[in-house]
């Protein structure tokens, strides 16, 4: 099943490949593989950092900030292009289509400009917007305490307020690319007295201030791609708070919305490929013909091609201009779920061979290879962004309307 979107967005893809064909780098396409699913920190990884340190990534970068195409999904008074949601998936796939990488300005773009975009003044949009798109500011997401992920709201650092500025005071965890971040958007908690959603703020910090500091926390892929952090007394001027003290709940609401929903209408394509892989690597090792391997890749099969039609359904309804109702927690839940069951399936196709690592290592160090890798970090995917429990919760009681699950609070 095909989706035809009208004549408008048939001229839209057409001109954006023609664009692209007209101004990506030659050689870019072949510096490495930028269709396949790369876990951060993850195998594949290294490659594609390195790809991205060439030249010829630095000109097509160039080209994209100079035609908008940085964040193009943002309003073009904020610096992007406007391109609605049908047509940043047709311009998506025109860049998958042509094997060049969608260049991404990670949390700054899909979380924190969004959020700004809602709830920041037209000052602070001013400010902090465009060091976003130049790549100036990199951000990390200060959400998850030790001892608060899934419920978020019983944060505890402290954000206290001394004339025109905010001391923050607490511990966060599982902040991923803490490193390369120069930003930190940190939820604290600014009125102790006040109901738990009702005071906290969520403010913009400097993550290279002395008062912070930070310590990798090794993952089970041997990557140590997210951090423990230590803000001990940081200051913001209050003009970094956004949507005004207290008030952080709401926004931290838009942030969450567009980290469980995004790139859902496209993200069939990397799975798809991956999918089209793993055939390959059963073929290679003969396995193929195995009525149970056929099973597997058969379920395999099915659930990328509902993502594809899950993908097509919202298209459809944002093509019509009307809100997407709960697709967020259901495609997070489905694509988590699926790739952790991939991972699986790609082990039992190794076979025993899935067990030791391919390569011969260095003291200290277990190299895994491309489907080790997605075993291990496929797993993380049913946590980050609310684990596969809490959007359930959301989908029983928020869109289908079930009674609340009992809580100690209540
Ligand atoms: C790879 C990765 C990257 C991450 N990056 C970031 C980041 O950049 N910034 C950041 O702030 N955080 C980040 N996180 C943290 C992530 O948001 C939390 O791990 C997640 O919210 C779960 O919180 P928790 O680990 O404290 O587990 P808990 O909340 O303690 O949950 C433990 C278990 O209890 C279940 N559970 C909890 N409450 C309920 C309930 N009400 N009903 C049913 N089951 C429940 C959970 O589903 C889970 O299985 C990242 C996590 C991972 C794995």
């Amino acid at each position: 099943m095909e989706l035809d979107l009208g004549p408008d967005i048939a001229e839209f893809r057409a001109q954006t490949r023609e664009w692209i064909s007209g101004h990506a780098p030659a050689g870019l396409a072949e510096l490495t593989d930028w269709n396949n699913v790369v876990t951060t920190g993850g195998y594949g990884s290294d490659r594609r950092a390195e790809a991205t340190r060439h030249p010829a990534y630095a000109k097509w970068e160039a080209e994209l900030q100079q035609a908008r195409l940085i964040c193009p999904q943002w309003p073009e008074e904020f610096g992007g292009k406007g391109l609605d949601a049908v047509r940043v998936a047709v311009f998506n796939e025109e860049l998958y289509r042509a094997r060049v990488p969608r260049v991404v300005r990670g949390m700054g773009e899909s979380l924190v400009g969004p959020s700004v975009i809602v709830h920041g003044t037209p000052e602070q949009q001013a400010h902090f917007l465009p060091r976003i798109i130049t790549g100036e500011d990199v951000y990390c997401q200060g959400f998850s305490e030790p001892g608060t992920g899934s419920d978020l709201a019983g944060l505890q650092t402290k954000g206290e307020v001394d004339g025109d500025e905010i001391v923050i005071t607490g511990q966060k965890l599982w902040t991923s690319g803490a490193a390369r971040a120069n930003k930190m958007f940190v939820l604290c908690r600014t009125d102790p007295t006040a109901e738990k959603h009702a005071g906290i703020s969520f403010v913009l910090i400097d993550f290279t201030d002395p008062k912070v500091s930070y310590r990798p926390v090794r993952q089970m892929s041997g990557a140590a791609e997210f951090c423990e952090d230590f803000l001990d007394g940081v200051r913001a001027p209050m003009f970094n708070v956004i949507g005004g003290l207290n008030n952080g709940w709401r926004v931290a609401m838009t942030t969450l919305g567009n980290e469980r929903g995004g790139g859902a209408t496209t993200q069939h394509l990397r799975y798809e490929k991956e999918f089209w892989d793993l055939v390959d690597e059963t073929r290679k090792r003969g396995r193929s013909t195995e009525a149970l391997v056929r099973q597997d890749l058969a379920w395999a099969y099915t659930h990328v091609e509902l993502m594809r039609f899950q993908g097509i359904r919202l298209l459809a309804t944002l093509a019509a201009k009307k809100e997407p109702g709960p697709e967020a927690s259901v495609s997070k839940l489905f694509w988590s779920e699926y790739h952790k069951r991939l991972g699986e399936i790609a082990m039992g196709i190794l076979g025993a061979e899935a067990m030791v690592a391919s390569q011969p290592a260095a003291e200290g160090e277990y190299p895994l290879d491309r489907w080790q890798t997605t075993f291990i970090s496929s797993r993380a995917g049913t946590i980050f962004s609310g684990t596969s429990q809490i959007q359930r919760n959301i989908i029983g009681e928020r869109a289908l309307g079930l009674p609340k699950e009992p809580s100690s609070e209540r």
